[in-house]
């Protein structure tokens, strides 16, 4: 036993980055027995995070070492009424926490909500399928996994099939491997309501396509409910044989759109609360002003925050915040150099950099040299003396001068205008 516990250490490590490993799979311990194998992780958070992320490679790591089912719990320590799945109401396959009641509903999914909900209380019905597609992040897995929970909170006696398609996949294989083609047809066809997640993953698997057709016509024909998650509109999907798709829209297809502002602060100050934790406003408003398109970006910013701050034991803050989020928000505007405006300028205007720096007053040389003085206020941080400088070692008043008069050009001299536009954009290309 201690034996397996090691191995499946080192292949963790093998398996994971190492940052991944030493934040999510050194702290957890392991408890093994016959025929479970649980996974004690130090807290909720950290149990919800790691089911949310990391559970089906955990997954596949554990049967690759047992070479049997087995059943994987997680559970948190010391925590004396130990909730793993199967001792509580929940679908076995299914994420407690992706629940309608937890979907925050805003503009953006509205649509996809209703007909989520529809679907549970008209199974088999006009909606068959339902397939919902949006990108990667925005809740699809939510809402079909709310899908399976309602069903089988309310009809106990009707059998929910979660699987995604690379899991339908490899099952598949493996079931053609060792002979077991009939019990994997017999699961699949027995489903009342078969939920299958990111359908995209079988495209240019034409065996699989083939079993998953066959599959879906079983199930159709005997007003079986099927609901499929996809990152693109059938339509749009590749190397999926057309019959398939086809057969995608006969019921309804709906999508997910990135959440609108207030929707993604509801939706973190929902999973705040959810780990009963106080997110102040101004740090909900600067991530959700920073993370805008993908909520599982958002979500992993805020438990980064929430990570640091019981760690470290520091109150959260927003400058905290900003600092610990860096790698999520974009970075600001890398600055633009003195040198590369007079690069720009010159290449805009035909003329040489020489010329730039130099004092000639003819009209053709002045005025982009006034410019580049100028962009060269707006974009760096140099003294109005510094930038002198890099201009031939021009005295602080003409540098003023100089920024004055394009300022004053600007106003009354269309042309000017025209002209600064198109080398910003040059700027900022170049970057
Ligand atoms: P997808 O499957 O589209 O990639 P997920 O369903 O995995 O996205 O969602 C990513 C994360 O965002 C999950 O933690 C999910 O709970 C959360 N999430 C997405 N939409 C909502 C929503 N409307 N309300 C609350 N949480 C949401
Ligand atoms: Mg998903």
């Amino acid at each position: 036993m201690e034996n397996l516990k090691r191995k499946f250490f080192e292949k963790a490590r093998l398996n994971f980055d190492e940052h991944v490993y030493e934040t999510w799979i050194k702290p957890i311990s392991i408890e093994l027995n016959e025929n479970s194998f649980q996974i004690i992780t130090p807290n909720q958070l950290f149990k919800d995070w790691l089911e949310e992320n990391y559970l089906e490679q955990i997954k596949n790591i554990v049967y690759s070492l047992m070479e049997r089912e087995i059943q994987i719990f997680l559970t948190v320590s010391k925590n004396k009424n130990i909730t793993t799945y199967s001792q509580e109401s929940f679908h076995p396959e299914l994420i407690q926490r992706y629940t309608f009641e937890n979907f925050i509903k805003g503009k953006s999914n509205e649509f996809a909500y209703a007909a989520a909900k529809a679907v549970v209380d008209n199974l088999g019905g006009l909606y068959n399928p339902l397939l919902i597609y949006s990108n990667v992040g925005l809740g699809k897995t939510h809402l079909i996994m709310a899908i399976g929970h309602e069903v089988y909170r309310k009809y106990p006696h009707k059998k929910v099939v979660y699987y995604s398609s690379e899991k339908f996949m490899n099952e598949l294989i493996s079931s053609i491997r060792f002979e077991k083609m009939h019990e994997f047809r017999e699961k699949f066809r027995n489903a009342d309501l078969l939920l299958i997640d990111d359908i995209q993953f079988i495209s240019g698997k034409t065996a699989t396509q083939e079993e998953f057709f066959n599959t879906f016509n079983t199930l159709y024909e005997s007003k079986k409910q099927i609901v499929i998650t996809s990152d693109k509109f059938p339509k749009q999907l590749q190397n999926i044989e057309d019959r398939l798709k086809n057969r995608f829209e006969w019921g309804l297809t709906v999508d997910i759109q990135p959440p609108e502002y207030e929707t993604r602060i509801a939706i973190l100050k929902n999973k705040a609360w959810y780990h009963k934790i106080d997110l102040p406003d101004d740090i909900a408003e600067f991530i959700a002003t920073n993370i805008c398109t993908n909520i599982r970006e958002m979500e992993g910013a805020l438990i980064k925050l929430l990570a640091y701050s019981s760690l470290t034991k520091k109150p959260l803050d927003i400058n905290l915040a900003k600092d610990i989020l860096k790698d999520f928000i974009p970075q600001e505007e890398t600055t633009i150099s003195v040198e590369q405006i007079q690069k720009t300028v010159s290449e805009y205007f035909q003329i040489k950099i020489t010329d730039l720096k130099s004092q000639k007053k003819l009209k053709t040389i002045s005025i982009p040299r006034q410019i580049a003085i100028f962009l060269s206020r707006k974009y760096t941080q140099l003294s109005l003396n510094d930038i002198g400088n890099k201009f031939g070692g021009k005295d602080h008043s003409t540098i003023i001068h100089s920024i004055n008069k394009i300022k004053k050009m600007l106003d009354n001299d269309n042309s000017i205008k025209k002209h600064i536009d198109n080398i910003e954009k040059m700027l900022t290309k170049n970057r």
